[in-house]
Order: structure tokens, then sequence, then C-alpha cells
């Protein structure tokens, strides 16, 4: 086991270097293209600068991917890969404190969920792995099933060093070999997991970070190279991703948007669902793709709930991600702030009410303000589409059957929240709501033995347990 590090001071900030490179074939290497910026949310302020791959850097990286996986980490016994997995999860854990104050700063999340979440699920996620390394034998139709080969991986900013360790551990695990691509605002703490990485001696080629924005991420998956392309991002660039694949024969799993509802029944205990429906949507200010981001609330509790939460949001600390205070911290970026706020001010001008909380916001970097917005129809952009930040929409509902149908009006498909005393009225609800993950009596709660993923315009595929597992490996089950 081990301890959460304690908590960081700003004196840290210091751990933040000038510029990072990307890392490739075992080593820190310039990219070929020019340097890019990334920011302090939480200040708008220049954090660092970064070295950016070109198109002829994925190459490089994907013949080094390749010989890796041929020369090295294909032929490794799975108790070997193991070890270095177990490696990796202690060297993230040793470095839990540093990583946990480079993500607050890079991504503009709050400190305690940095150090409390991020960093600690990550490792988690590789201790978890580790154990399935030798133990694949169980996931065969016969045999140990054969890993896929080279897996191309894009993810996304909001959730940086952890959707790094959903990917890269599985596919570690299962013998493949990998070449990433974090997202342009966020690439630091996966340029530091590829330090932990080196340190723990994980052969040259078996994972290399490349950098960049969209271009690099589509000359990555597109690569003629790459045997399976794992991405988790925007419905649209997944089902650009989509399009391009088809026909090549890669295997493909996307991990994309969400519109989850958080449904709350009469009989149910109304403090314990608000704390539910704040984490639901105010964790990560909302930039989750699981957000319980619509509130579905049955009539006769409908005003006493709405109340309850007004009040307990409006106590909801914004501000400085570094303080550990901070409830809500920063929106990743000006671009993500400016469609948070365009679509709350479609919301208002179709007519429905905006409610925000009026703790006082910092003047300078990105922030949203905790907003739950009612007086709602159906066919409202913000009850359509996904906001990705801090905003709650509210609708009523007088049945199960009704609460249902409305959950499922929506393209979206990957998480939902019931709350109720009764269990068999959550199990109905359970089998009734078409998407990947039902909470009962609780939100946003991950275990990497768990498997996660969408229907729909949420995706396909799953991650985390052996459904994750068999993703990364021919002839699984
Ligand atoms: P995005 O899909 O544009 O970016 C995600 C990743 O894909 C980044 O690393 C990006 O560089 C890369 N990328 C962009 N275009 C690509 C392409 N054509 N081929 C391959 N890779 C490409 O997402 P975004 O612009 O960062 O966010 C836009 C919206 O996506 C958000 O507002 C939110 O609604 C949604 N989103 C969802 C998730 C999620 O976890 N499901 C995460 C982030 C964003």
């Amino acid at each position: 086991g081990w301890t959460y590090a304690p908590a960081p001071e700003s004196a840290a900030i210091a751990d933040v270097k000038d510029r990072y490179l990307p890392f490739v074939d075992g080593a820190f290497v310039e990219g070929r293209g020019d340097d890019f910026a990334t920011y302090n949310p939480g200040t708008a302020e220049t954090l660092a600068t970064v070295s950016q791959s070109t198109t002829d850097d994925v190459d490089t990286a994907v013949a080094a991917a390749r010989r890796a996986y041929d020369e090295v980490w294909g032929p490794m016994s799975g108790a070997e890969r193991g070890r270095y997995l177990f490696r990796i999860a202690r060297g993230l854990a040793e470095r839990a404190r540093e990583l946990a104050v480079l993500e607050c700063l890079d991504n503009g999340k709050p400190i305690r969920e940095t150090r409390d979440f991020d960093v600690p699920t990550a490792a988690q996620h590789f201790f978890y792995h580790a154990g399935w390394a030798d133990k694949l034998q169980h996931l065969g139709l016969g045999q140990a099933p054969r890993p896929l080969g080279v897996a191309a991986q894009v993810i996304p900013w909001n959730f940086p060093l952890l959707m790094a360790a959903w990917k890269i551990a599985p596919a570690l695990a299962a013998g493949n070999t990998v070449v990433i691509k974090p997202a342009e605002t966020t690439p630091l703490s996966v340029l530091v997991l590829a330090e932990v990485m080196a340190d723990a001696g994980l052969p040259p080629g078996v994972v290399n970070v490349v950098t960049g924005a969209g271009d690099i991420g589509s000359a990555l998956v597109n690569h003629a190279g790459v045997d399976k392309v794992a991405f988790t991002g925007s419905t649209a660039v997944g089902r650009e991703i989509q399009r391009s694949l088809a026909g090549t024969g890669r295997r493909l799993t996307l991990e994309l948007g969400g519109k989850g509802a958080n449904i709350v029944f009469d009989d149910a205990a109304l403090d314990q669902a608000v704390e539910g429906i704040v984490n639901g949507i105010f964790f990560n200010a909302g930039q989750v793709c699981c957000a319980g981001s619509r509130l579905l609330v049955q009539e006769p509790v409908a005003e006493e709930l709405l109340a309850k939460l007004e009040a307990r949001a409006q106590t909801l600390r914004i501000g400085d991600p570094l303080d550990k205070n901070t409830d809500v911290g920063a929106i990743n970026s000006p671009t993500q702030k400016a469609k948070i706020d365009e679509l709350v001010g479609s919301g208002a001008d179709e007519g429905a009410q905006v409610w925000r909380s009026s703790c006082p916001v910092p003047e300078r970097g990105w922030y949203v303000a905790p907003t739950i917005i009612t007086g709602t129809a159906g066919s409202m952009r913000v009850v359509r589409e996904e906001i990705f930040g801090p905003v709650l929409t509210v609708e009523t509902f007088r049945t199960p059957d009704e609460a249902v149908a409305k959950a499922n009006n929506t393209p979206y498909g990957l998480s939902a929240g019931v709350w109720t005393e009764k269990g068999s009225r959550a199990m109905a609800m359970a089998g009734a709501l078409k998407v990947g993950v039902v909470w009962d009596n609780t939100f946003n709660r991950f275990d990497p033995a768990a498997s996660f993923g969408g229907y729909g315009e949420s995706g396909f595929g799953r991650e985390g347990g052996r459904a994750g597992m068999a993703a990364y490996l021919e002839d699984a089950s």
C-alpha cells in the first residue's frame, strides 16, 4: 500500500521545467516542429514551452514501437512485463506530490482533486494491470491470447495523467507497445510519466510520447504501422477517426462525449443526493465525459431538492487551483470557457432560468461559476449538447418510465446516477438506462477493475477490467 502525499504548497511550482521534449525510443529528443506553449488556466500565464513533434517524428516513434514490440516487449514473459508495470506504479506513487502540482498547474483542476484522485488513481491502474500481465491465459479461448502489436493512443485534456494510465497500462500488460499523444493544452504530466517509465527501466521504444495538436494525432492514428487505435475526446473527432480507419482492419476503441442524467426519486436521501449531484457536475468543473450534467428530479421533491442544491452550490469555493480549499478550479482553456459561456447564453435566450453561484471568481484565469439551469425543455441546446463545464440542467418527471424516457433521450450513453432507497427500483433503472455505467446512490466512482465505456455517440469498447484487457488482445474473451 501507499499513503497520499502531503498537501503540496506553492513552493513546489519550482518543479515545473521551462521546456519539455517528446519521448521517443527511450530518450527525450527535440521535436522537429516549432515549440508551443502550455498555460496555467488558473492565471492565464505561460507555464512551459514544449518541443513539438512532426509527422516525421511520428514515423520515428512508430518505428521504435514496432522494433520494441518485435524484439523486446512481445517476446517477454508476462511475469517480467508485470514487474515493469509494478515499478511504474511505485514510481508514480513516489512522485505523487510533484505530479499533483504539475497536473493542477497545467490543467487548472483543484490540487485536492489531483492529489486525492488523478494521481493515486493513475498509480492504481498500473498496479491493477500489472496483475493481469502474467494471467492472460484466463482471457484466452485456448492458449494465452496474443497482443495486437503497436497501439496508437490519443487522449484529451480533462484527465491528462489518468487517461494516459488508462490507455498505457492495459496495452503494456497485454504485450503491446505504445505511441501516445497527449492533448496540446496538457502535455506535461504525461511527459513526467515518461520519465517515471524510463526510471523504471522500461526498454526503449515500448512507450513513446509525441507532442502537438490534432494534426499530429491524425498522423498517428492513420499511420500504416499501427495495429490498434484508442481515442478519448470529442464525438466529432471520434467520428472522423472512425471514418478514416474504415476498411483498414485496425482495431479501434472510442471514448467520446456524454450527457449523463442524475435521476432523483422522491424516496431518495435528499442530502446525500445533493452531495452526489454536486460531485457529478462540479468535480473537475464539469469537464468530465461522464459528468451528471442533467438532473432529473421527481416532481414531489423537486422544489425542496433544488433549494438544497443551490444552497450547497453557493458554498463551493471557486478559485486558485493550487489552494487546498478550492472546490472548483479553472476551465482548461479560453476556447472551452467560450464554448461553455455560449451554451449557457443559448439557454437564457431560449427562455430557461439561469442560476449562478455568487462566489467571487478570480479576475485572471479562465473560470466559470457553478451554474444551474431550470425551466428547461428537452429541445433546448443546453439539454441536448455536451457543455463540458460546471453547468447543470434541471428537468422534472412523474413516473419511473418518464425518467427513463427522458434520460435515454440523447444520442449519448455513457453514465447515469440513480438516487432511491428502493433496491428493486435501482436495479430496474440500471437495466432500462442505455448507458455504460449506472451509479446507485453515488456518482463519479471509478475502479480499474470495473469496465468503463459508452453506448451510441459516447463511443464503443471498454476500458478497465477484463473487457479493457480484451481490447488489447487477439482471440480474447
Ligand atoms: P478533441 O477531440 O478535439 O481533442 C482530443 C484529443 O484529440 C487531443 O489530443 C487532440 O489533439 C486530438 N485530436 C484533435 N483532432 C484530431 C484528429 N483529427 N485526429 C486525431 N486526433 C485529434 O477535443 P477538445 O477540442 O479538446 O474538446 C472538445 C470537446 O470534446 C469538449 O468540449 C468536450 O465536449 C469533448 N471532450 C470529451 C472528452 C471525453 O473525455 N469524452 C474529453 C475532452 C473533450
